[in-house]
Parts: structure tokens; sequence; C-alpha cells
């Protein structure tokens, strides 16, 4: 049975990809300092294969016995958390990554990076392939999150090249679903919680930007599967079907049945214009594209912060 850690395990994507490698035969560490995760997203998992570990991966990492596997998704990834703790934000990125690295190494663990569709910044090609080395402002308000995670892309290929460690990088697309916190700042938890609240939605500018979203499910399943049988090129993973942020409040609308307005919000500094994922790379080399469309997906979703609210 291989034994898995994954940092960021009691965050959102963290929390399924751990519930996945259990229900897939794996031993699992869940490593986070809560900075921005909770403890109930993993509850569920007491009693089972998985041990939890409170610690910041910003500082040395010991862990004792053998590893072979790690998934690095510890990071404030919500543009709201990430302005709130830019300095944290940094430091895991960068130092954090460092010691997660360093700990795969010593181990001799598989190493798979978290990284982001951010990294392409304010994109100039539309849309993104791996290729593309993106448009990002180095210290704007988002710089804090976009330098962390292209500075740990770097240090990846370096372990890669140098050490020979085995290593894999996704470049993960707007991602939502069941365990987003209800007041993470992101469009989907956003607009779904305001809806089901009888509050207004909140466009931010004029809500022609675009985003391409994809269901937890499908972007695990990808994950593991790169994990598997992928290489060490960064890959993007997301749903190439692309929306409006107005679209985008519309059905949440009529999938809640809420009668809320829309008003408009400023739009925060360097928001990005437009995003899609060019998926060809993983569709071509391991045959993976999503399977859940949006609206199906946010029924999933709008079920859950039901349940939250009634909670
Ligand atoms: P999240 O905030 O729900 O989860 C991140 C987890 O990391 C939290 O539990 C947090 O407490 C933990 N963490 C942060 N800093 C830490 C540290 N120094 N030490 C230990 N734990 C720490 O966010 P998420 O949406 O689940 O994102 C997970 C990963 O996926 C992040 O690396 C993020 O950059 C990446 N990602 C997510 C999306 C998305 O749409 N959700 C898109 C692109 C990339
Ligand atoms: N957005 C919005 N209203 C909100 C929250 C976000 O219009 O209440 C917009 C935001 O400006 C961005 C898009 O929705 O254009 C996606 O924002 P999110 O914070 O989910 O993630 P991003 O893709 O910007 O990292």
């Amino acid at each position: 049975m291989p034994r898995t850690l994954v940092t960021g395990a009691a965050g959102f994507i963290g929390s399924h990809l751990s519930e996945y490698l259990l229900d897939h035969g794996h031993s699992v560490v869940g490593m986070d300092n809560l900075i921005t995760g909770d403890t109930a997203n993993i509850q569920h998992l007491t009693g089972r294969d998985f041990v939890f570990v409170k610690h910041n991966v910003t500082n040395y990492i010991n862990l004792a016995g053998p590893l072979d596997f790690i998934f690095h998704f510890a990071s404030p990834a919500s543009p709201i958390d990430y302005l709130r703790v830019p300095i944290q934000t940094l430091k895991v990125g960068s130092l954090g990554t460092h010691n997660v690295l360093g700990l795969a190494k010593a181990k001799g663990a598989r190493f798979l990076l978290a990284s982001t569709s951010e990294v392409y910044g304010d994109p100039l090609v539309h849309p993104q392939p791996e290729s593309y080395w993106g448009n990002v402002n180095p210290v704007g308000p988002r710089g804090v999150y976009d330098e962390a995670k292209r500075f740990a892309e770097a240090l990846t290929m370096a372990y890669h090249r140098y050490h020979g460690l085995d290593t894999r990088i996704v470049r993960i697309f707007n991602t939502y679903g069941p365990r987003m916190r209800p007041h993470d700042g992101r469009v989907v938890s956003n607009f779904i919680v305001q809806a089901l609240h009888g509050e207004p939605l909140t466009v931010y500018g004029d809500g022609s930007q675009t985003r391409s979203f994809c269901y937890v499910d499908d972007l695990v399943t990808g994950i593991v599967l790169l994990f598997e049988r992928g290489d060490a090129d960064p890959t993007n993973l997301g749903n190439p079907h692309e929306f409006t942020v107005r679209e985008l409040a519309a059905l949440v609308l009529k999938l809640t049945g809420s009668r809320s307005e829309i008003v408009e919000r400023p739009l925060p500094v360097d928001d990005p214009r437009v995003r899609q994922p060019d998926i060809g790379r993983v569709r071509e080399t391991l045959g993976w594209e999503p399977k859940v469309g949006l609206e199906e997906g946010l029924r999933r979703t709008i079920d859950y912060f039901r349940r939250l609210t009634a909670a």
C-alpha cells in the first residue's frame, strides 16, 4: 500500500484528493496549518487510513517513515485569501515548496505541484496552451500568488533536472464544488451563497470577463491520472467551456430559483480579462477530459451550500 502525503489536505481540493486516494488504496498523511482550510473538510476521513498533521510547510518538515508519493497543494488560493496573507502566500510557494521538494528527495518520493492558470496572468494568448509564458504583473497585488507559483514551478523543474526527482506540475484552472468555503470570495461560492440568501449577486466590473469552470471530481481524476502516467512538463487541467461572469450569475439565479438582483462592483486590480485552458496536451497524451458540465456541477454545489445553510 503506497504511503502518500497531501499538503493542504484540509482545503477544498486537498480534501477531495485525500478522499480519492484513500478510496484507491493509499495510506494518506494530510498536512495543513489551517490558514484557509478547516478540519471539518476531513472529519469524515477519521477512522480510515488517514493521519492528520497540523504543520506549516514553510517550516522544516519532519516526517518519520517511508513516503512514496507527495501531492503539494498547500497555498491560499482565493484572491481574497492571498491578498489578506500576501507574505504567507509567497512563503508557502517558495520556502514551503522547497521544504516539500527536499522531503520528496530525501524519501525518494514522486512529487506533484499544484500550480495554477494564474501563471499565465492576464493572458495575451487565448486559450492558454502550456507553451505560453504568460503576462504577469510581478508587483501588482496578485503578484504574490502568481510569482510564488511561477517560482514553485521553476524550483520543481530544477529538482527534476538537477536531482533527477520524478515530478509533475499541474496548472489548475478555476475549479469549484462542495467544500469551498461559503465566504472564500471566489465567484462560484459568492454567487451561490448570495442567491440562496436572497442577497444581490456581486458582478465585478461589467461581468464580460470570462472564466472556464471545472467540477472538482473531474479535476481530481485528472490529477491522479497525470500523477500515474504523465511526465514532468507542466500540464493544464480544467474545463475548456468558457463563460462570462454575467452568464454564470444568470445560471446560478436560474438553478437556485432565486430572485436576487445583479449589482456591479469595482473590478479588482489585474483581474484577468479572459481565461480558458487549452487541454490538447492532456487529451492527446492521457485521454483525459472533463465530464461534468457547468449546470450539473452547479446543481451539486448548490445542494451542498443548501445543506450547509440548513445545518
Ligand atoms: P484552499 O484554500 O481550500 O486549500 C489550501 C489549503 O492549504 C488550506 O487547507 C490551507 O490551510 C493550506 N495551507 C496554506 N498554506 C499552508 C502552509 N504554509 N502550510 C500548510 N498548509 C497550508 O484552496 P484550494 O482551492 O483547495 O487550492 C488548493 C491548491 O490548488 C492550491 O495550491 C492552489 O494554488 C491550487 N489551485 C486551486 C485552484 C482552484 O480553482 N481551486 C486553481 C488553481 C490552483
Ligand atoms: N467575481 C465577481 N464577483 C464575485 C467574485 C468574483 O464578479 O463576487 C469575478 C472576478 O472579478 C473574476 C471572476 O469572477 O473576474 C473569477 O474570480 P475568482 O475570485 O473566482 O477567481 P480568479 O479566476 O479571479 O482567480
